[in-house]
């Protein structure tokens, strides 16, 4: 069965990464540097080159690649909640080349920022944690269940 919370919305933050930077490490510094513990990322922009991780399901593990080219970032949408005390961005995002192809993944370390506009919304409540499910291998929240 489906669990989900009731949350509200306190704040949203709207701006721009800077040129040349790592897009996972200034969207983690973001919220450890304003402490936020709990909310959603989207974003839009372009990047110089990708590090992306897909899920092997059969094997529980994160299977890491490199895309080498200019892309743009055609969505990025994910969460922020906290693993191991510290605040965890999730993200998943979609980069597409100058034909319009499109690659996709769990976003990892690695890639890097051509221009990248992010708006951010905290919520207010109680942050969700993420531990070890035994079912998926993943770190999955904690809701109770
Ligand atoms: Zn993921």
């Amino acid at each position: 069965m489906a669990i989900l919370k009731e949350i509200n919305p306190v704040k949203t933050y709207l701006g721009k990464l800077s040129h040349n930077t790592d897009l996972l490490e200034e969207l983690t510094g973001f919220c450890i540097s304003h402490n936020i513990t709990l909310g959603r990322i989207d974003a839009v922009g372009a990047v110089q080159k990708a590090r992306l991780a897909y899920y092997d399901q059969e094997n529980k593990t994160y299977r890491f690649f490199t895309i080498n080219r200019h892309l743009e970032i055609t969505s990025l949408t994910g969460n922020i909640t906290i693993k191991d005390g510290k605040p965890i961005v999730h993200v998943h995002i979609t980069l597409a080349d100058k034909k319009g192809n499109a690659f996709g993944g769990h976003l990892a370390e690695g890639t890097i920022v051509f221009a990248c506009e992010v708006c951010i919304q905290v919520f207010q409540g109680e942050t969700f944690k993420r531990g070890f499910d035994r079912t998926t291998g993943l770190p999955l929240w904690e809701m109770g269940e």
